[in-house]
Formats: C-alpha cells, structure tokens, sequence
C-alpha cells in the first residue's frame, strides 16, 4: 500500500515549530512496510488544503493528515477533507461525551470555567468515519474509508498524536497489511555512522527482503532489520541470519537488541550485574552524565554520587588532581581527566569513575585545545583509561557527545574486566 502523509499548520511553514510528527509517523509507516512516496506541508488555508488533499487522496492508498483538528476557526482539516471526500459531517454523541468529561476534568476547582461552542465543532464528524478516542485532548483521530481510500485524521499536539498512532492507528493499518513485517532493531555505540555503513557495505547493497536501515544518533548507530513475509514465523526465519552477521561483524560494540532499551539502561543493568558502586566527576558536562544515568529507574542502586568540579579548585578539592597537572597540563588534559577519575574512585570508595573535562565553547579554544576537545577518563580495578576526543558542533552538542561517549568508555572498562558468575 502507498501511504502519504500531509502535515497541515501555517506554524510549520514558518518554522516556528519543527515537523518531528513528519519522522515520527514516517517511521512508524516503515515499520509497517508501507511504502510513502510523498510527504506535504500545507499552511491554515482551505483552497491549497483542498488541493494538496484532494492530489493526495487521487495518487495514494493511504492519505495520514496531522493537525488542524482543534476547536479554532483556522482548524480546518476536518471540513476540508470531508467536502474533497463528499462526506456531510454530523454530530457524534460519543464523541460529545468525551469532550464533556475531559473538560470536567480540566475544570477540577475551577467552577467558572465552561466550555465554549467552539469546543462542540469538535464531535462533528464526517458520516461513518471510524472515531479514535484522544485520552489527552478534545480532538477526535478520524478513519474515513471511501471509494477505495483510506483517510487517518490525527491531532498535532504529539502527546496526543502519538499515543492515538501507536494504540489505534497502527494495529488498523496492520491488518490492513495483507503481508506480516516483523523488524528487530540493532543499536550500537562506540563506532561511527560511517564506519558502521562500511562494515555493512556489501549487506546494503545486497538487501532486498530483508532490509537493513540505518539511524545515526548522537553517538550511537541504530540498525533496523525488516522483512516481509507471509507469516511471522517465515519473517523471523529471514531476520535470524541477517541478526546474526550483524552480531558476527559487531561484536560488543552491539549494547542491545531491544528496541526499548537506552545505552544509560544497558549500562545501569551491567553496573548491577557486576555489584558495582560508581561515582561520576564531571566539569563541562555539569552535570549531565549524572542526570542521564538518574533517567532511569532504580539507578540508585549503583551511582552513589555526581560530582561537578567545574573550577580548578574544585578538581584538586573533591577529586585530588594535582596543582601541578592544572598548571602545567591544564585543567583540559589527558592527565587532569585521570587524576579526576584516579581521585573520584579514592575520596568516595566507589569502585568505578568515570571522568570528564573539555572545552565546550564557544569560547575558550586554542590552536592547540581547540573547542571540542573533550578528556573522558574511566577508573576501574585499579586502571585508569582515557580517551580524548574532538568534537564537533555547539555547546550542547559537544556536551551530549561527552556524555555518550562517557557512557560508552564505562561500558567499554567494565566489560573488559567483566566476572562471569
Ligand atoms: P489543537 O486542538 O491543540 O489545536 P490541532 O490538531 O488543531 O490541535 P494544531 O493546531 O495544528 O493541532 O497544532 C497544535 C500544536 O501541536 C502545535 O502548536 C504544535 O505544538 C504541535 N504540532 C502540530 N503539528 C505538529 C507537527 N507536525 N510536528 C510537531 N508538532 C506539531
């Protein structure tokens, strides 16, 4: 099936808000195997919504709109897409009742609030379209099945977008699906984007069913195996060898092959998988290595503190470098991340560190430390190893590589002296 997806708000094509519900249903849609060969955005107006509907509907199976299905004049999506349908739009009691009792609950301890008429254009729908409850907002996600053609409604705000997507949308137009697509996803860390696409030249150029795509992330590569099948036994059954030469070809650089879980997840389950205490020290990611482990739940089991030593007094206070490393190495050196990361491990008792300090800018760079010079250093068994790396980009992209790469050293260091038990 060929689906097209058109993303209506003027908001878009100024660019007063990014288009991220584009990737997000543009790879939900790759997840089921649906081939899209067009994606649009169309302002607030009803004649180029009309038009851009209308081209979509004419060359696609599947046509998914987003936004404009709020209460305001300019919220058009709904009427437009019901006149290019020929459909006449009624009052759905359902839908009246839900909007009822999600503003009741809005108006909790508010008793003059009330809701306003334009709320009620709201459970207009076009006649026999499918209705998708939104359990976070007023706006209804229609399905219209006409003449052949699949029309999907969905609200803009992603929190009420992607829920409505993921718990109603995608089971529907998977069993419209007359062909089953399983996919197992591969992410790994510590080896670049293109370096991973060379690795896996000969497999990209060979694929067909099943595929192999590739998402570069900050620090990380993801790699989604698909395959199409008539069974879901038959779809493992072609996914199992692709897997498996993705696992031959990248050994531990693989942290998971579970789609839900995060590099910080993964190495929170290796810290406790191996009973250790860890303790971050860190300077110009402030604090950021800390509160990505703290994302997940239960990290208190082994990170017992975060330490920002972000001044030099602070480095030789809480973490023991040296006077003379700040002096002669400088705070930004390889030597100042060990004796960060030695000193971390010996003032808390921890078993493993981890360190970092580097020039996140934009000023403060030399010809010598340029900005983007990062130290990350990792203390364990009585080992310390550090990493220096050149980063690209802003001041927070420089800080959310440290932090990955922090993550990925840590990994690194334990799995290197990992206790089978
Ligand atoms: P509402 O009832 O909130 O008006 P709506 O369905 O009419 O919902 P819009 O008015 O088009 O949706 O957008 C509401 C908000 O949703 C936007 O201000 C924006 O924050 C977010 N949004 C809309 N479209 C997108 C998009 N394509 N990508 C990301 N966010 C979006």
């Amino acid at each position: 099936m060929i689906v097209e997806l058109v993303c209506v708000g003027t908001e878009l094509l100024l660019g007063n808000i990014v288009n991220t519900n584009a990737a997000y249903l543009a790879e939900m849609c790759a997840r089921l195997g649906l081939s899209m060969y067009y994606q649009s955005v169309v302002g607030d107006n009803e004649e180029r919504m009309t038009q851009v509907i209308a081209q979509a509907v004419d060359r696609s199976d599947v046509v998914i709109l987003c936004g404009g299905l709020g209460p305001t004049q300019d919220d058009l999506t709904k009427e437009v897409t019901a006149k290019v349908m020929g459909m006449k739009l009624v009052e759905d009691e359902h839908t009246r009742n839900c909007i009822q009792e999600y503003m009741n609950n809005l108006f909790v301890g508010r008793p003059d609030a009330k809701i306003t008429d334009n709320n009620w254009k709201q459970a207009l729908v076009p006649e026999g379209a499918l209705i998708l409850d939104n359990a976070n907002g007023t706006a209804p996600g229609l399905i219209i099945e006409e003449n052949g053609k699949i029309v999907i409604l969905l609200p803009g705000p992603p929190n009420e977008l992607k829920p409505m997507f993921e718990n109603q949308v995608y089971p529907y137009l998977r069993e419209k699906q007359p062909e089953v697509i399983l996919s197992r996803m591969i992410k790994i860390c510590g080896i670049g984007e293109s370096a991973v696409e060379d690795k896996i030249q000969d497999m990209i150029d060979a694929q067909n069913n099943p595929t192999i795509a590739t998402y570069a992330k900050t620090g990380e590569v993801h790699l989604r195996v698909t395959a199409r099948a008539e069974s879901e036994a038959e779809a493992k059954k072609m996914i199992k060898p692709v897997v498996r030469e993705l696992k031959v070809r990248f050994g531990k650089n693989i942290y998971t092959t579970d789609e839900h879980k995060t590099l910080e997840e993964c190495v929170i389950d290796l810290l406790k998988d191996q009973e250790l205490e860890l303790t971050t020290v860190e300077s110009c990611t402030g604090g950021a290595l800390a509160a990505r482990l703290v994302n997940v739940p239960g990290a208190s089991d082994v990170l017992k503190q975060g330490l920002v030593t972000y001044s030099n007094k602070s480095k030789r206070k809480f973490t023991l470098v040296k006077k003379s490393t700040l002096k002669d190495e400088g705070a930004v050196s390889h030597k100042t991340a060990k004796e960060m990361a030695k000193g971390a491990v010996e003032n808390t008792g921890c078993d493993v560190s981890v360190s970092v300090t580097g020039l996140a800018g934009p000023n403060g760079g030399t010809k010598e430390k340029p900005v983007g010079l990062v130290y990350i250093g990792c203390c364990y068994k009585g080992k310390t190893t550090v990493r220096e790396f050149h980063f690209n980009g802003n001041r927070s992209k420089v800080r959310e590589q440290a932090v990955v790469q922090g993550l990925v050293l840590l990994r690194d260091c334990i799995l290197e002296n990992y206790v089978n038990e």
